[in-house]
């Protein structure tokens, strides 16, 4: 067992990183045992939800250009209410194959990975940089990411944003080049209340909001018979745009009209399109809805739609030096789609083609009893280091 490696994951699963949750402590931890080994570290101050948080910029080797980045998010989803959970999610435990604890597999057990690797590399025989890019409220829209991308140039300063980003996210060591945007957006129908007795006085926003579910429902439906040949091997389960009703909430009592009925949906789009078109065509088909509900013809509802969050798709190229090095240490032949979205849909704003692969299993991510197989997990720092060997020491 590789001492260094557990107890580094170990440190950082029992820091309590929860998106909404200051992460600053853990950025601090990570920054601290990576200046030792020659890295520049810049933590950018970021305030997400309230909260006073910070992403990680650490670098090392010559200021030139064709560097890589190596990327993980450092916050995890909640725990707490979470059923199911029979271990503490802080504490790191390891049971024969199996290493438990809240971001084992998403993502502190990349995190784990890459200090390891840096740890025994030697920064002499670096020709380009590395780069890590360690960010905060991943899990609720990607939020550090889009704050860290623009800002490398500036963080790096003399050395160039390198063009190439290998990012640790859960696909059990395959490789995934794409994924979708996700958009979430919230609609909200204000109705008139009054006495259930007398509906016709006012307006029911519940019953205004089935016509809402209804009408994003057929479009949902469309949405689905669009299918463009090209993603039909990237994203077999649903090679196409996808939508969820998230939560609705709507009217107080048995016995009032139910004044206001709010719905949050989020979708998926195909990296071929602008994620917005979407939330554009619900808007227009939403405004020419009838606001009336079944009581009576007097009183319309109105439809309010707000935008909540945006995280672009991600398409990276096929055949970068990064593919061919990740090819090399998995063993992976080919690469695929990403269920989920990830920080480098905002990386490829900045220039930066990104790359999915990591340790962990996607089945496990956001899971109770979240673990990492052991297997899995000690082979990484030998991939990273091979990786780091082949794109920044070699040529
Ligand atoms: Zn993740």
């Amino acid at each position: 067992m590789n001492d260094y490696l557990y107890d580094v994951a170990r440190r950082l699963v029992a820091f309590d990183t929860v998106s909404a949750k200051s992460d600053r402590d853990a950025m601090e931890y990570i920054a601290g045992e990576l200046a030792p080994q020659g890295f520049k570290t810049a933590l950018q101050p970021v305030e997400l939800f309230g909260v006073s948080q910070a992403n990680l910029v650490a670098w090392v080797g010559p200021p030139r250009a064709d560097g890589l980045i190596i990327s993980g998010h450092v916050d995890v989803v909640p725990f707490d209410g979470q059923p199911g959970w029979e271990r503490d999610p802080l504490k790191l435990e390891v049971v024969d194959g199996r290493i438990y604890g809240r971001g084992t597999t998403d993502m502190k057990g990349f995190i784990a990975e890459c200090l390891d690797a840096a740890r025994t590399l030697d920064s002499a025989r670096l020709k380009r940089p590395l780069v890590f890019v360690f960010t905060a409220s991943e899990e609720v829209g990607c939020q550090g990411a889009h704050l860290v991308a623009p800002a490398l140039k500036q963080i790096l300063g003399e050395t160039p944003v390198p063009g190439l980003a290998w990012i640790g996210e859960p696909t059990s060591w395959g490789v995934s080049h794409a994924h979708k945007s996700i958009v979430s957006f919230g609609v909200t129908v204000r109705g008139i209340g009054g006495h259930s007795g007398a509906p016709a006085r006012g307006v029911n926003a519940i019953a205004v909001m089935a016509r809402v579910i209804e009408t994003i429902g057929r479009y949902q439906r469309e949405l689905a018979a669009r299918r463009p040949a090209e993603y039909a091997e990237i994203f077999p389960d649903a090679p196409h745009d996808v939508l969820n009703f998230g939560t609705v909430h709507g009217g107080i009592a048995l016995n009032m009209i139910a004044e206001e009925c709010k719905l949050r949906i989020s979708y998926r789009t195909l990296p071929d399109a602008d994620p917005l078109d979407v939330y554009r065509e619900i808007g227009h088909r939403l405004e020419a809805l009838d606001g009336h509900d079944y009581a009576g013809r007097e009183h319309r509802a109105k439809i309010e739609t707000a935008l909540m969050n945006v995280v672009p798709p991600l398409d990276s190229p096929r055949g970068t030096a990064l593919e061919a090095a990740l090819f090399d240490v998995t063993g992976a032949k080919t690469s695929g789609g990403a269920l989920y979205a990830t920080d480098g849909g905002w990386f490829t704003g900045s220039g930066i083609t990104s790359l999915i692969c990591g340790p962990g299993d996607l089945e496990q991510a956001h899971q109770p009893n979240e673990f990492v197989r052991r297997d899995a997990f000690e082979r990484g720092t030998a991939m990273i280091t091979k990786v780091v060997e082949r794109l920044c020491c070699a040529g």
